[in-house]
């Protein structure tokens, strides 16, 4: 079943494309990696189910520990 579309976006920096890396469906928060310049996207599921971009980073912070 193709239920969950592939997580894809667009690069805020670059516009490349932007692949799942982290994905925490308790908190409502995703991380998204830019492929061509490793650009990571931080987001959030707002109250309407929407992700929204909360901020972006050279470093992912979360998954330092990986
Ligand atoms: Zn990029």
């Amino acid at each position: 079943m193709a239920e969950e579309k592939r997580h894809l976006g667009k690069c805020f920096d670059c516009d490349g494309i932007t692949e799942l890396v982290e994905l925490d469906v308790d908190k409502g928060t995703k991380i998204m990696r830019c492929q061509a310049c490793g650009l990571f996207h931080f987001y959030k599921k707002d109250f309407l189910g929407r992700w929204k971009l909360l901020k972006v980073s050279k470093a992912s912070g979360l998954e330092s520990a990986k």
